[in-house]
């Protein structure tokens, strides 16, 4: 007779070449946030094809999806997060160079590797529970919109994760592993500097392009000085067509990160109450809106040991000679001269901090949440032309497919041995002693749900 685990293997192993055909054709249609209306179509129309129960545009967002398989009867549920947006300017070709405008979406964080490698080990888990008689639920979410830091804040606080025992995820990173560590908390806003449009020559009293240049420049300031070791980026989103004309208005688009969550929030208070005092005293209107603010990722040892033991059974990525040949190509292209370094092998993480923010963080305060990374070579910087180039390339797909498998196997036994979720709990209520967390904080619900072109082209 075999067990649970072996079927979710079989299960898994069969599935496969479904897997990387998906990384293909989503890799094909990079989208924006809230724009993946055609890769939320194609993932939950492949769930649908394996028999899920799919609900589409889910906590009203438009591009988001649930779907759910149990296998009778009563017993735990296991959420799978599943993403697909692309990013701004970093389409790419799968080729060791810059192929591209850079004015194109591209898949410079690899999501089109993490939503068919998650929904994949959601079809396998789902698979295996029903051909072992295992009582559960799989449900996979597909969360749009991580790359601006709102799709699950905005599907959390519509309740669409409520009722899963624990939630597992993966990302391309630079090791492999299991995650049980925190990564940084961050927050990200649009703000506008509104004066009066005049012929440069003559200029303005209201000059919205000083106004913006010199509320960044203090706000630099004074970041580094009041609050330690405080992020802040910003990209200007509109100031102006010609030099010969002082526009009405600048839009900037801004975000602060920082490892303690109540940091980062009075970070970004600071930040907004010193653009609109430069604003006033440049006598130019203000407005800010935040687009979200979410919380470093809290660590499940639990969880996380269970996803380390999966990966011993899968093993590291199986990448093949050409593989690394790409990579070793791709890693000279974005540092000449330097060697080339990536881990393959398998090792746990539960020391330090990840220096990105994401937009599960809120949600493992609520539920134990899992996570697994992959390895890319340490030379190819993320959110890079270079990760797209990676990420459509077959050189990519070791990873994924070891973490895809990984959390198939991981639902399983969580399912298997629910003791495992009662202890994940547990630790979730200990870590989070004492600590009051609000509903999640995000902003734009009407714009980014109704009209998302005029997000990205900053007209609403
Ligand atoms: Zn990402």
């Amino acid at each position: 007779m075999t067990s649970p685990l072996q079927e979710a293997r079989a299960a898994w192993t069969a599935l496969a070449p479904e897997i990387v055909e998906q990384f293909g054709l989503l890799f094909a249609m990079p989208e924006l946030s809230c724009l993946e209306y055609r890769s939320m179509d194609l993932l939950a129309g492949w769930m649908e094809a394996h028999g899920f129960s799919v609900e589409r545009g889910v906590g009203d967002v438009p591009t988001a999806f649930l779907a759910r398989k149990d296998s009778g009867g009563s017993g735990p549920r296991i959420g799978i997060l599943v993403e697909y947006d692309a990013l701004p300017g970093l389409d790419n070709e799968p080729q060791a160079r810059r192929t591209s405008s850079g004015r194109k979406p591209g898949h410079g964080c690899g999501h089109n590797h993490i939503g068919p490698a998650n929904a994949g080990a959601g079809i396998a888990a789902a698979a295996a529970l029903q051909q072992a008689g295992l009582a559960g639920e799989i449900v996979v979410v597909g969360c749009p919109a991580e790359e601006i830091v709102w799709g699950k804040l905005a599907l959390q606080a519509a309740g669409v994760f409520d009722g899963l025992d624990a939630v597992l995820t993966s990302h391309g990173d630079y090791q492999n592993g299991s995650i049980s560590r925190p990564c940084h908390a961050t927050a990200n806003g649009e703000f506008r500097f509104s004066g009066e449009s005049a012929h440069s020559g003559l200029g303005t009293a209201r000059n919205a392009v000083a106004a913006s240049e010199a509320a960044i420049a203090h706000f630099r300031t004074i970041a580094g000085e009041a609050f330690d070791e405080l992020q802040f980026k910003h990209v200007y989103r509109f100031a102006g067509y010609s030099p010969g004309v002082t526009p009405d208005e600048v839009r900037v688009w801004a975000s602060v990160r920082h490892r303690d969550f109540d940091t980062m929030r009075a970070g970004y208070a600071r930040m907004e109450a010193v653009f609109s005092e430069v604003a006033s005293a440049h006598q130019v209107d203000f407005r800010g809106d935040l687009v979200a603010a979410c919380r470093g990722y809290l660590a499940n040892d639990t969880l996380g040991r269970v996803m380390a033991d999966c990966l011993q059974t899968v093993g590291a990525p199986a990448w093949t000679k050409s593989d690394i040949a790409f990579m070793e190509e791709l890693s000279q292209a974005c540092a000449p001269g330097k060697p080339f370094t990536l881990h393959r092998e398998l090792a746990y993480f539960d020391q330090g901090i990840d220096y990105y923010g994401q937009d599960d963080g809120d949600l493992s305060w609520q539920i134990p949440l899992g996570r697994i990374n992959w390895a890319y070579p340490e030379n190819v910087p993320i959110h890079h032309w270079a990760w797209t180039a990676l990420s459509g390339h077959t050189a990519s797909q070791a990873g994924p497919l070891m973490a895809s498998e990984a959390i198939a196997i991981a639902a399983v036994r969580l399912i298997a041995d629910p003791h495992h979720l009662t202890a994940a709990r547990a630790e979730l209520d200990r870590r989070k002693a004492g600590t009051i967390v609000p509903p999640p904080e995000f902003g734009l619900l009407e714009v980014l749900t109704k009209r998302p072109e005029e997000f990205w082209d900053a007209t609403w």
